[in-house]
């Protein structure tokens, strides 16, 4: 008897309850990763997230080992290799963790129906890219299938009971007929493109020992320095929870053992985390179209566009998070509201262009948290004040009082000391021609109006 535990988005060995499943279900499993072809012609694949997935994936192989057992790797179409997999080990039971995005879906429905004419069983489970399954709670009203609204979702949220964690596996024996195709590299999961030169080691020992560090050094202080751009104060575990190299519900039990704020408001923000995937479970439109306010008024100016892209607007603090981003293909959440406003409320260009430049580089980019994060940015999500506006110089001085963030990011403005590093143009002509910066590409006051002209709001 035999089991397969299909990986996905969950990456580990610790509190993985795919893994658990199958084990409990038959002497032998294939812990098995297609890498999906259909997901790499959906564009999907990136360097940055082929870098981290080849770190992720080689990590869970020497896990394995560690307990006897083996990653089996396949190419391919992910519905044909597992039943090919399926029929090579013999397998009855394919164990699979609920997707949430409609890729998910139609990818569940076809293995169900190719394995059952195969005489052989999908079990599906509770999604574990969440700490509590999208649908496990919903707001009282006939036809309502989930939560628009964030605060009265973390109500609930914070009520439901929670599974308990599941301890790693101690053994697994894997058949020893089936084929494995080597580890893949970063190169051969994404042949076009470059990494960004400081990328996250990706993998669950390294989400652990990241978790492990912040929990001891920075969670404390989690709520009182979230905010501060310069100080980096944040737990940067999103790409683990991204590639379930770390279980958010281990996550949550940790952090709900302690009583500090900062526990608390890192609690918070991985119900934000599950809030949009339970949004997009149920409106899986919600990942290309707006998802409340319709806003067709958009603009787009190539030369623009490409100013934000490469952090080349004149607005320091913008080009700093833009730059951190090709840098590092992560950036702080103050730094992507601000450069998201920027782009869609200043420059008001169309939310999809930031968004899909965001999913080209961040390490942690996902449809739900991404697309839905631009959607409440731009104001035709689920943000219930959906025309504020972001002010650059506004969001500086409270978030970067000093200027320390940009000069970290913007080195040809290293020399300007203090908060004068928010405003180069206000240098007297000869000292503002020894900086190579540009000059703003817009002014604020203007994008304000246009603004509001184009929603109504004048
Ligand atoms: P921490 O502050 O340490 O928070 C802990 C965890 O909570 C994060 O790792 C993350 O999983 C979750 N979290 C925090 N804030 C949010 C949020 N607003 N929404 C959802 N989850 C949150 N997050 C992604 O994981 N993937 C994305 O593609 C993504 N795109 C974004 C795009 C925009 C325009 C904006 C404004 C936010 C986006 N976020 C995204 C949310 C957030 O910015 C990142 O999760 C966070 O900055 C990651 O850093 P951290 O791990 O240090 O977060």
């Amino acid at each position: 008897d035999v089991a397969i535990c299909l990986f996905s988005s969950d990456l580990r060995l610790h509190d993985q309850p795919v893994l658990h499943a199958a084990l409990r279900a038959a002497r032998q499993v294939v812990p098995l990763f297609v890498v999906d072809t259909g997901i790499a012609d959906a564009g999907f694949v990136v360097p940055n997230r082929a870098a981290f997935l080849a770190d992720a994936l080689a990590d869970l192989d020497a896990g394995l080992r560690e307990r006897g057992g083996r990653l089996v790797i396949r190419t391919g179409d992910v519905v044909t290799e597992t039943c090919r997999v399926a029929a090579e080990a013999g397998a009855g039971e394919v164990h699979l963790a609920a997707g949430v995005s409609g890729y998910a879906l139609r990818r569940e429905r076809r293995l169900r129906a190719e394995l059952a004419s195969a005489g052989r069983a999908l079990v599906v489970h509770d999604a574990v890219i969440t700490a509590l399954p999208p649908g496990a709670v919903l707001p009282s009203g006939p036809g309502k299938d989930h939560f628009a609204v964030f605060t009265p979702y973390f109500r609930r949220w914070q009520a439901a009971g929670r599974r308990s964690v599941l301890p790693a596996p101690r053994s697994v024996r894997v058949p020893a007929e089936v084929r494995s195709e080597e580890l893949p590299s970063a190169r051969v999961l994404c042949p076009d493109g470059t990494p960004s030169p400081a990328l996250p080691e990706g993998g669950e020992r390294a989400g652990r020992r990241r978790f492990g560090a912040w929990q001891r050094s920075g969670m404390a202080d989690y709520q009182d320095r979230q905010d501060d751009l310069p100080g980096d104060a944040t737990s940067r575990l999103s790409p683990y929870l991204h590639f379930g190299c770390l279980s958010p519900v281990e996550l949550v039990h940790k952090a709900a053992g302690r009583s500090d704020a900062g526990a608390e408001a890192f609690v918070r923000q991985l119900a934000w985390r599950d809030f949009h995937h339970q949004v997009l479970a149920a409106r899986p439109d919600a990942a290309h179209s707006d998802y409340r306010s319709r806003d067709d008024r958009w603009r787009h100016d190539d030369a623009e566009v490409t100013a934000w892209k490469e952090g080349r607007t004149g607005y320091p603090v913008v080009d700093a998070g833009m730059r951190q981003l090709l840098h590092e293909g992560w950036l702080h959440n103050r730094a992507r509201m601000l450069v998201a406003s920027f782009l869609t409320k200043t420059l008001y260009v169309d939310w999809r262009v930031g968004a899909r430049h965001f999913l080209d580089l961040l390490v942690d980019g996902d449809m739900a948290n991404n697309q839905l994060n631009w959607q409440w940015v731009a104001g035709t999500g689920t943000d219930t004040r959906p025309n504020r506006v972001l002010n650059p110089l506004v969001q500086a001085r409270r978030f970067d009082p000093r200027g320390d963030y940009v000069r970290r990011w913007v080195p040809e403005l290293a020399g300007l000391a203090g908060a004068a590093v928010h405003r180069p143009w206000k240098l007297s002509g000869p000292e503002r021609a020894a900086y190579d910066y540009p000059d703003p590409v817009l002014d604020l006051a203007d994008g304000l109006v246009r603004f509001k002209r184009a929603r109504g709001l004048d």
